[in-house]
């Protein structure tokens, strides 16, 4: 009988602390499910850079931990976040693209940046390419024509703590005379021809890289290089696509 009766005492003290295992093991599986989710993304991050960008070439290694630290899928709309570190470009609303991780990366390392570097952006877009760079050179500078989506970028950069990018609604063509020179400049939207702005805004001894060719074609990067004595050398580098450079919003 006293048998029995210590047995119907353990039973429910089994039970109990079954249970309570099982919602610590609830909680932990919770817990490490919300630390997967950012442990997911940064391994798909540390992926992209791989296959992508180190596998086509790309070998600065400022650019690659660059790559490694920005969190793309904060730069997508919500509903893209599954794909942000695919190998394409992805639409960001307005008609615009956040452009593909490889070509972020090879025109960040064709401006050959620097720590104490002041670049300047023309189409800011999501904010992305401002903070590939903002993680290498000083300042960023950088210009987008659309409001909403500058306005957009401003607040995401702002939130997740860029500091030292400063963004401005506007038309990036004339450049950004107040902050000038720049010792890299980069366009991320096609124009039939290179804007005298920007070339007059880069330093000597800086460059610059900017999609040139029609909208809606194939388009040629080009690299302008200043020489210390401030003559200009363009290259061609390679067939890109890009959305047109506007001069104005609707
Ligand atoms: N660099 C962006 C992608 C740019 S898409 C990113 O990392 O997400 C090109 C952007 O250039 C678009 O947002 C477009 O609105 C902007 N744009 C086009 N013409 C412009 C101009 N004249 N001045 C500033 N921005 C411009």
């Amino acid at each position: 009988m006293k048998v029995l009766v210590r047995a119907n005492y353990k039973l429910p003290l089994v039970f109990c602390s079954f249970f309570a295992l099982s919602l610590s093991f609830c909680h932990l599986s919770y817990c490490s499910s919300l630390q997967g989710d950012s442990e997911h993304y940064k391994k798909l991050r540390y992926k992209m850079v791989n296959r992508q960008i180190v596998a086509r070439g790309v070998a600065d290694e400022k650019v690659l931990q660059a790559m490694r630290n920005v969190p793309r899928h904060l730069f997508v709309p919500e509903n893209r976040r599954s794909t942000a570190y695919g190998d394409f470009p992805l639409p960001i609303g307005y008609g615009q693209t956040i452009s593909q991780p490889y070509i972020v990366a090879f025109m960040t390392e064709l401006l050959k940046p620097e720590k104490d570097d002041v670049a300047f952006e023309v189409g800011t877009g999501s904010g992305y390419q401002a903070a590939v760079l903002g993680k290498i050179v000083k300042r960023v500078y950088t210009m987008e024509i659309i409001p909403p989506l500058g306005n957009a970028a401003e607040k995401r950069l702002k939130e997740a703590g860029y500091d030292n990018i400063t963004i401005k609604v506007g038309d990036g063509y004339n450049g950004w005379e107040e902050h000038a020179p720049f010792d890299c400049i980069i366009v991320t939207a096609a124009s039939d021809h290179i804007p005298p702005p920007l070339i007059k805004q880069l330093k000597n001894g800086g460059k610059m890289a900017i999609p040139v060719g029609h909208p809606f074609q194939v388009q040629n990067l080009m690299l302008i290089e200043k020489s210390e004595e401030g003559e200009i050398q363009i290259k061609n580098i390679l067939p890109v696509r890009f959305v047109p450079l506007r001069r104005k919003w609707r």
